[in-house]
């Protein structure tokens, strides 16, 4: 059954004409979302670095115009036609295209497919969801990830980058819940005691990571959560232990990558790719229920700021330049 089905709603729509690309507020009847089986009453949805990069007009997110983003959303069901879900069921959505490809989280109703919805795990509230976002649940991957190539707390220092930022401040948290000895790198010195509240135990300027001078760095990390790409997840790679891992997670300072061989041919180092977007459901499901585990809300409370969905043009230049500390929650519905 479908709830006030006929009732216009309000989107951040991305346009494109001779005037070039630009966001704008409208009111959109029903038919204007995309064909799919399952409408969703969105509360929440959060600022990642791909809306800020989607909301300031640069090419390479949104794949058509004109197209709502927001790449990942919390709601609750008003209709399913695939029966998978029932009016009123609490879910989350982050990935699979939405907010890029089809319509998105920055409007009040979205139309998705069902088997990309995540039901919301008991005892958690979409607010919450939304304050793990793509980039909390990324950083979620990323920790399982070291995990599954053997990076245990006894195996010694592990480094994420870009740690006050999404990916990074939420891959502290998460490390430093399950035990790890965590070096968090900031190019904020400001927000070291931010990233000791989250849980870092060594905290690093960006200019202190050891540099790619040679092949093989001396070797220090048992692990590696990076956002940063570039020469840092070089770096990074060439000052990892023999049989460590690295996730590498984004591309906030480059997309390149200047490395060699040697770190993996001659120390078993393992570099892993995490995919936040096409991540099998199983997985998902399981990042999921550990998210709610280990990152309940009052642990996520000093990380996150919550902001009305007028602010997210604002918000998309200050997470391109950096700005932005932790999470933002987009209160939409
Ligand atoms: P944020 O902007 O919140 O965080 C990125 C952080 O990287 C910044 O806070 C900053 O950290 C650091 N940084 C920014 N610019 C530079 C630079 N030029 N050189 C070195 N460090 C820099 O973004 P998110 O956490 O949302 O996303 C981080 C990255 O992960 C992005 O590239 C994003 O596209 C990617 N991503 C990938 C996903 C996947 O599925 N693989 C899913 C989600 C995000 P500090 O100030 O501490 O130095």
């Amino acid at each position: 059954m479908t709830q006030d089905a006929s009732e216009p709603f309000r989107a951040l729509r991305m346009v494109k004409d001779e005037a070039g690309i630009r966001a704008e507020f409208q009111t959109l009847p029903l038919s204007a979302l995309p064909d799919a089986d399952t409408l969703v009453r969105v509360q929440y949805s959060s600022l990642n670095y791909k809306d800020g990069l989607a909301v300031a007009g640069k090419p390479g997110v949104l794949r058509s115009y004109p197209m709502t983003p927001g790449i990942d959303l919390a709601g609750t069901v008003m209709s399913c036609e695939s029966g998978r879900f029932e009016p009123g069921d609490a879910v989350i959505l982050t990935g699979w295209g939405v907010g890029e490809r089809t319509d998105g989280g920055y409007a009040e109703r979205a139309r998705v497919r069902s088997e990309w919805l995540v039901a919301l795990p008991p005892g958690s509230t979409a607010q919450w969801a939304m304050s793990v976002g793509t980039a909390g649940f990324t950083a979620m991957l990323a920790v399982m990830a070291l995990e599954d190539h053997g990076v245990t707390p006894e195996g010694g220092e592990v480094l994420v980058t870009g740690a006050a930022g999404g990916v990074g401040s939420t891959a502290v948290a998460l490390l430093a819940a399950a035990g790890f000895n965590v070096t968090a790198s900031t190019g904020r010195p400001a927000e070291a005691d931010y990233l000791r509240s989250l849980g870092a135990a060594t905290i690093i300027g960006r200019e202190d990571l050891p540099a790619l001078k040679r092949p093989l760095e001396k070797e220090r990390w048992a692990g590696v959560i990076d956002s940063v790409g570039g020469s840092t997840l070089a770096g990074a790679i060439a000052s990892t232990r023999t049989h460590g891992a690295v996730a590498a997670c984004g591309l906030a300072g480059g997309s390149d990558l200047p490395t060699s061989v040697f770190p993996f041919i001659l120390r078993g180092v393992t570099l892993a790719g995490i995919d936040s977007v096409t991540c099998p459901m199983p997985r998902r499901r399981a990042a999921w229920d550990r998210l709610a585990r280990d990152l309940p809300a009052e642990r996520l409370s000093d990380v996150t700021q919550l902001h009305p969905l007028a602010d997210v043009p604002a918000l998309a230049q200050q997470i391109l330049a950096g700005q932005v500390r932790g999470r933002v929650v987009i209160e939409v519905g």
